[in-house]
């Protein structure tokens, strides 16, 4: 098969297009490299075709049997520091895939997200749970927009019939996951901070919860959804298991033996208080989270080890 992946350079894009790769599909990678990395597809550049664009400029005349919507900056420190782009990768890079799917009959697979639920008064939260959203705040341009994706993909699959399938990603970890000031995700940032004895920065209390899926797990989930899944379905992908983020600055500070202390910040604006999934649909298409947490998060020191 023709796979298209936009964000296939970045941290779950790039994983998932290896994916396809190995079982012997033809992969172009789109991506405009804002916060995805050239060393992400290294390994399989030589077997893809590369289109370095960006969604919202998006055409093509290609055909494709799937096309695969990753492409949005995807950490609250990007939100905030490029709303606009954020907004409008999600709208109109939606809608410029969504076309080049419907002209080729290929099947549309949108990354959505959890952050489509807000702060969910329902945990685990399921895939009908319609959200609590703040349309105005700072997280607004990506919840806002993965709502609008999911929006613009069931506009068109009702008036021109597009075959799609949602995925919502809950919070998924791995090597690749860009740290730092730059991206600024939790498991990352923690283990950095902890690798150099610098203090682990918990915003608010740390009592808000996460449930955390190792990228391995989430990539099988994907590949599932898009095997065995229905289409025209929306499917979490994501774990039932709850972890304290205090609890997690814990762990780390204990799996890289460091010496960091654990410092307290203040909590962003609209930080959601909990979040887990509800992942029975996936369940019952025979997919499960399989890596711990101890095991995902020393994986990646060791990953942090060899660079
Ligand atoms: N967080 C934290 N310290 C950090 C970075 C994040 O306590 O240095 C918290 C953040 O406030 C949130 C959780 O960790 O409650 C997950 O944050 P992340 O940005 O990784 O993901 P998201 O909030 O989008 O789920």
């Amino acid at each position: 098969m023709k796979v298209l992946i936009a964000g296939g350079a970045g941290f779950l894009g790039s994983y998932l297009a290896e994916r396809f790769v190995a079982d012997g599909h033809n992969v172009h990678i789109l991506d405009n490299f804002v916060s995805g990395l050239k060393g992400n597809i290294e390994n399989i550049r030589d077997r893809i075709t590369l289109l370095e664009d960006d969604v919202t400029a998006f055409r093509t005349d290609e055909r494709y049997d799937i096309v695969v919507n990753f492409a949005s900056r995807a950490s609250r420190v990007e939100w905030e520091k490029h709303p606009v782009d954020v907004a409008l990768s999600n709208a109109v890079g939606s809608k410029n895939l969504i076309e080049v799917a419907l002209r080729c009959n290929a099947l549309y697979v949108y990354a959505s997200s959890s952050e489509v639920y807000g702060d969910p008064k329902v945990i685990p939260t399921p895939e009908d749970y319609v959200g609590c959203v703040s349309t105005t705040g700072s997280r607004s341009p990506y919840d806002e927009g993965k709502r609008f994706g999911d929006a613009l993909t069931k506009a068109y699959e009702r008036q021109y019939g597009l075959r799609n399938i949602i995925i919502r990603f809950f919070n998924t970890y791995g090597p690749r996951m860009r740290g730092g000031d730059f991206y600024g995700r939790v498991v990352d940032r923690f283990v950095n901070q902890a690798i150099n004895n610098e203090p682990i920065t918990v915003y608010g209390d740390g009592s808000q919860t996460r449930s955390f899926t190792y990228v391995s797990d989430t990539i099988e989930g994907v590949m599932t959804a898009i095997t065995r899944g229905k289409e025209g379905e929306v499917y979490n992908i994501g774990n039932d298991s709850e972890t304290r983020i205090v609890d997690l600055a814990k762990l780390i500070k204990k799996l890289t033996k460091s010496s960091s202390e654990v410092r307290f910040k203040d909590l962003p604006e609209n930080d959601p208080k909990r979040r887990a999934a509800d992942i029975a649909k996936m369940r019952k298409l025979g997919w499960e989270p399989e890596i711990p947490l101890e095991e995902g998060i020393t994986n990646i020191i060791t990953s942090k080890s060899k660079e």
